[in-house]
């Protein structure tokens, strides 16, 4: 009964868009809710950075296959050279646009349907809250989104939450909680997003101003770098960046020349050439208690330092939004909030994006059967998710979602080692 009911997959951005891409492949019925009003959305609100990973680890395989193959609608998709490193906005039209425009896609895509809740329902729709367990496996998926028009309820017999964790910033205060003032202070403009377009759309707001970067990884070092160069052109600009603790060349640069993806190793020597120059200033042990806005933003240090700056940009990670899920019985890591077997796999404090293991369906399972989260929300709030572990992520789901136990089980996964993204 339940098997005529459609996988339900939450989010068209890279990951989502390679599960739709795996199901299709597989003959399964499946239904793609996208919050934004174009595929990618979160992606689309980095497209001027320039991703650290060539094409070659960009394409799942699957959506290879599918875009690759001839096409009844004519249209002939040219597979991006695989050395070439592409920026968000290249990876969109030259990858994920094409894909979500596909026909064994597009119809199955519904934009502008942002989930606000994931619960279970039986097909007779009888309620199964997160207290009954009779039944409970057999029961529906009942998953409910806001849209244009109002709430709508659809029926799945198996979900795959691939929503990210673009759309739940990590607050700037310090222990995890927002800073006194915090709201405020975002309210007015003065904190902006985690990765402004500083020398493009957003440039006016740092030209000649006082910049402070909260942050050690890949965001901090692009927004860092960014805004070294629009120091050389505007030499009134000031650049702070602010860590959490002490500055030592492996926290501030990461792998260097020694990292397996040269584009990443090239950001740690950028970054270190800036810092080098003075042309920006390090502040070590930065932990911020409050923020005040007025004409400019007056941040208050755990230590009793206060800073006056025109703008803050926050690179100071995401979280997954659980709310969406609280229905679900989810079993998640104490500390990282990823899917409790996949947590010590990837905990930033002993684990570089290079050392997670090859993992999958088995790794990935909470009590709720037939519910994954897969992507950079699987990754909860460690940092050092990348594409090609999202992929072969949803490679074994899907294969596991229909029935084919060998294929799921069998992962593999060949990742560079070192890099920004190493938090020890
Ligand atoms: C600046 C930057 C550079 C990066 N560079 C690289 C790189 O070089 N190589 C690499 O491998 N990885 C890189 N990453 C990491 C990672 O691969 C990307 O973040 C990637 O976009 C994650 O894909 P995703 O599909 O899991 O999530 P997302 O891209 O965040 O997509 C999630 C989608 O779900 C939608 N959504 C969210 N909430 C809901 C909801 N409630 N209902 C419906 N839809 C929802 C969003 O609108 C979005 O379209 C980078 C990340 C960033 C931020």
């Amino acid at each position: 009964m339940t098997q005529q009911h459609p996988v339900l997959v939450i989010g068209a951005g890279p990951i989502g868009l390679a599960a739709a891409a795996q199901l299709h492949e597989r003959g399964e019925p499946f239904v793609v809710l996208e919050a934004g009003q174009t595929a990618a959305a979160a992606v689309a609100s980095w497209q001027h950075v320039r991703l650290f990973s060539t094409w070659r680890y960009n394409i799942a395989p699957a959506a290879r296959r599918l875009l690759a193959a001839p096409s009844c609608a004519g249209s002939e998709w040219q597979e991006p050279r695989e050395t070439r490193l592409p920026t968000g906005s290249e990876l969109i039209d030259e990858y994920l646009a094409p894909l979500a425009a596909h026909p064994a896609i597009a119809p199955r895509l519904r934009l502008g349907h942002r989930v606000t809740h994931v619960s279970r329902v039986t097909s007779a729709a009888e309620t199964v809250d997160k207290t009954r367990s009779t039944g409970r496996a057999a029961s529906l998926f009942l998953v409910r989104a806001e849209t244009a028009t109002g709430p709508t309820d659809f029926t799945a017999r198996a979900v795959i939450d691939a929503s990210g964790t673009w759309s739940t910033p990590n607050p700037v205060g310090r222990s995890g909680i927002p800073a006194i003032g915090e709201a405020g202070a975002r309210d007015a403009g003065l904190v902006t997003g985690p990765l402004p377009d500083v020398l493009g759309a957003d440039r006016s707001q740092f030209a000649r101003r006082t910049t402070l970067v909260l942050g050690s990884g890949h965001s901090a070092a692009t927004t860092l770098i960014a805004l070294g160069r629009l120091r050389q052109q505007e030499p009134d600009t000031r650049i702070l960046w602010g860590i959490r603790g002490e500055a030592t060349p492996d926290r501030l640069y990461g792998g260097g020349a020694a990292d397996e993806l040269p584009a990443r190793g090239q950001l740690g020597a950028s970054l270190r050439r800036l810092v080098e120059s003075g042309g920006a200033s390090v502040l070590e042990h930065v932990s911020v208690t409050g923020l005040r806005a007025g004409n400019r933003l007056t941040v208050t240090l755990a230590d009793g330092r206060e800073l006056q700056v025109d703008r803050l940009v926050p690179a100071t990670g995401f979280r997954p939004d659980l709310g969406i899920l609280s229905e679900l019985r989810l079993a998640l890591d104490d500390a990282v909030d990823a899917p409790h077997a996949l947590g010590p796999l990837i905990d930033p404090e002993f684990h570089s994006c290079g050392t997670v293991s090859a993992h999958g369906a088995r790794e990935l399972a909470h009590p709720e059967p037939g519910f994954f989260i897969v992507g950079s929300k699987s990754y909860g709030r460690a940092p050092t998710f990348l594409l090609a572990t999202g992929y072969e992520q949803v490679r074994s789901v899907v294969a596991a979602l229909a029935g084919d136990d060998a294929e799921a089980a069998a992962v593999e996964l060949t990742l560079p080692r070192t890099g920004v993204c190493t938090a020890s």
